[in-house]
């Protein structure tokens, strides 16, 4: 077995060596002519002249080998459902799936976006574009219309798959009134949307635009839709994600790089082999969604589960008690939902057979010690921290227990990932930082690795400006996280080095809360930023100074503002994005220049010192801000 290290090292110094070894693990309808193409840095095109596609790799080669075996688990704890897909009953539905795509005159490169619950629908949607060469945009449930119409503005897709709702702790979410919204707010309108009737919400189909799943499904199943051979390089998706500014980006992913980086991980990473159960309790509106609920175990021919639900209904249990049913190999969660199980009786860890499982592989979030100690000592499982982004697809920073076995680190999510030249470089200098014990940004030498983003979508230049240009004189990919490193080379992950806050594992940027909240009529100026929180690692903090500051005359009139103003934000950007609190404010800290004092806010909230203000224009400000956290709840 080679070291890891030297498994590292080869994949730096022979790129494309490596990679063409690694690129074996999936079919290719025609073999590629160039590994890794940089001729434009930092634009990386990687398999170039190969012709696959990721539906073929995610089934349809399954299909001859494991036509019988479990594919597809939908266990949903909210409507009491569970069903299981063969990969050959996948492959009927996919397909059904792509030919009712394709009679809506969905075309190859055309968009669909997909605003939809846990459902396997959702996944066949996903498959179905991969299949025809469709690229799909994925919007999470959680958002509200505001941010589903920029989504639609920009990735203007021919159809809409949606549903008529999803459901949360036993509460219908209709999804259709926030769609229409969304479409009526949007200045793009898409030609078609799909409907899947779960029965849980009535809905009002708009003539000549609204189309019933159910009923097109019918017309279409049986149907043989073979798939598209696309070029490596083609768009396979692209996902939205917060960045400084309140615009989403959209991250592009092209089809060949991608399957080869997770039939990669899922062998050197995730330890799965064909045959094996994989149960990740993400989202499929999350880059863990598609990374690793959709593709990577199926491509990997392994069962994977979609679960729909809280961790704790209808016990503390449920999980495990898949595991136990499932036989799952490997679990992909995020610290968040192990604080959840925490905070309940111990017991229901030890209540199943987890003899199965080999690792928990947490991400999305840091992972503290003390959450790591209670889930590793209560399971009698390793627990597998890993690092990434929605921009790179799969892990930067873990330990690839599939290439060697090497023990991990509490509070460190492990060693750079094979493909990743990461570095530590010195914020200001832009020089890189050796040796331990430096804290820097976490940064990566071009080109990224297969997998990772190809480009912002439709946007090059902000593809270079946002990540790319951030330290002086170099082309280094910025990760906009602070890291620092031991002597053994494990790396630590500090927090962001931007306006992007994480809460419960869900990727915000300040700034887009803090354009919903300008939107409010009595709003004149405001300031948001992330407070540590115990459960949710951190939640959104708003401080507000009202337009109309002299008729907020009681406590009453104070509450009703922070309570509209939640609502509005619920209303645009969804409950996801509502701040923990809204605090009304006289003045905002900032500096005789004008700008926000966020760090220093920040710093009052979570007890700290807020280090030199002696820029700060009235330090009343501050000093308001502290009275107010300080105070009752
Ligand atoms: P997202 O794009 O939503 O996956 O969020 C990516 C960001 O989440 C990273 O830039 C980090 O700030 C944070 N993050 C993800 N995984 C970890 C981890 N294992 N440890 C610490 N921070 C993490």
């Amino acid at each position: 077995m080679m070291s890891f290290a030297d498994f590292h090292r080869r994949s730096i110094a022979d790129r494309d060596g490596f990679w063409a070894e690694q690129a074996r693990l999936i079919d290719w309808h025609r073999p590629f002519d160039t590994v890794c193409e940089y001729s434009k840095p930092p634009f990386a095109n990687w398999f170039v002249g190969g012709q696959t596609n990721l539906c073929h790799n995610a089934v349809d080669r399954h299909v001859a080998t494991r036509p019988d075996q479990n594919a597809l688990i939908f266990v949903s704890t909210e409507t009491n459902e569970e069903r299981t897909y063969s990969f050959r009953q996948l492959h009927d539905e996919v397909q059904a799936m792509a030919a009712v795509l394709l009679s809506l005159g969905v075309m190859r490169g055309d968009r669909v976006l997909i605003y939809m619950p846990m459902i396997p629908e959702a996944a066949f949607a996903m498959l179905a574009c991969a299949r025809i060469g469709a690229i799909h945009s994925v919007v999470f449930g959680g958002f509200a219309s505001g941010s589903l119409a920029s989504r639609i503005d920009d990735a203007q897709p021919t159809v809409v798959v949606s549903a008529d709702a999803g459901s949360r702790s036993g509460k219908v979410v209709a999804y259709k009134p926030l769609l229409d919204e969304a479409i009526r707010l949007a200045a793009y309108k898409p030609s078609k949307v799909l409907l899947v009737d779960r029965g849980l919400a009535s809905m009002q189909l708009e003539p000549g635009r609204d189309e019933s799943y159910a009923a097109l499904r019918e017309k279409h199943l049986g149907a043989q839709v073979p798939c598209t051979w696309l070029e490596s390089t083609e768009v396979s998706y692209t996902l939205y994600t917060s960045g400084t500014t309140g615009k989403p980006k959209g991250v592009q992913r092209d089809t060949g790089g991608y399957a080869v980086a997770l039939a990669a991980s899922m062998k050197h990473i995730f330890m799965g082999e064909p045959g094996e159960t994989y149960f990740s309790t993400s989202d499929i509106g999350w880059v863990v969604g598609h990374s690793y609920i959709v593709y990577g175990p199926l491509i990997a021919g392994m069962a994977t589960i979609m679960y729909e639900g809280l961790p704790i209904r209808p016990d503390a249990g449920i999980w495990w008690s898949l595991v136990e049913k499932y036989k799952v190999t490997s679990m992909f969660s995020a610290p968040t939902a192990v604080r959840v199980l925490k905070k309940q009786d111990p017991k229901y860890l030890k209540q199943h057979d987890l003899s199965s499982l080999k690792a928990l592989f947490l991400a999305g979030e840091p992972l503290d010690e003390t959450t790591a100690k209670w889930i590793a000592d209560g399971l009698g499982k390793p627990i597998i921290d890993n690092y990434w982004q929605t921009e790179t697809g799969w892990p930067i920073l873990t330990i690839a227990n599939g290439v060697e076995r090497a023990p991990s680190k509490f509070g460190s999510p492990g060693v750079p990932m094979y493909g990743y030249d990461v570095k530590l470089i010195d914020e200001t200098t832009g020089q890189e930082l050796r040796g331990a014990g430096h804290k820097g940004v976490v940064v990566i030498e071009g080109p990224l690795p297969p997998g990772c983003m190809q480009t912002v979508w439709r946007d090059d230049e902000r593809f270079v400006k946002t990540y790319w240009s951030t330290v002086p004189g170099r082309l280094v990919y910025s990760t906009f996280d602070w890291g620092i490193r031991d002597e053994d080379g494990y790396y630590f992950i500090l927090g962001r080095t931007d306006d992007v806050i994480n809460v419960a594992g869900h990727r915000l940027g300040t700034r887009e809360i803090e354009e919903s909240i300008s939107s409010h009529p009595n709003v004149a100026e405001v300031a948001v930023v992330g407070v540590a929180d115990s459960l949710k690692g951190q939640v959104a903090m708003a401080f507000v100074v009202a337009k109309d500051a002299g008729g907020l005359t009681d406590d009453l009139a104070r509450l009703r503002l922070e309570g509209e103003i939640m609502k509005t934000v619920d209303q645009q950007l969804g409950a996801v994005a509502r701040p923990a609190r809204v605090h009304i404010v006289n003045v905002l800290p900032k500096t005789r220049s004008g700008k926000l004092l966020r760090r220093a806010i920040q710093a009052v909230c979570e007890r700290r010192d807020p280090g030199d203000l002696t820029t700060i224009e009235d330090p009343t400000a501050l000093a308001q801000i502290q009275a107010l956290v300080a105070g009752p709840a």
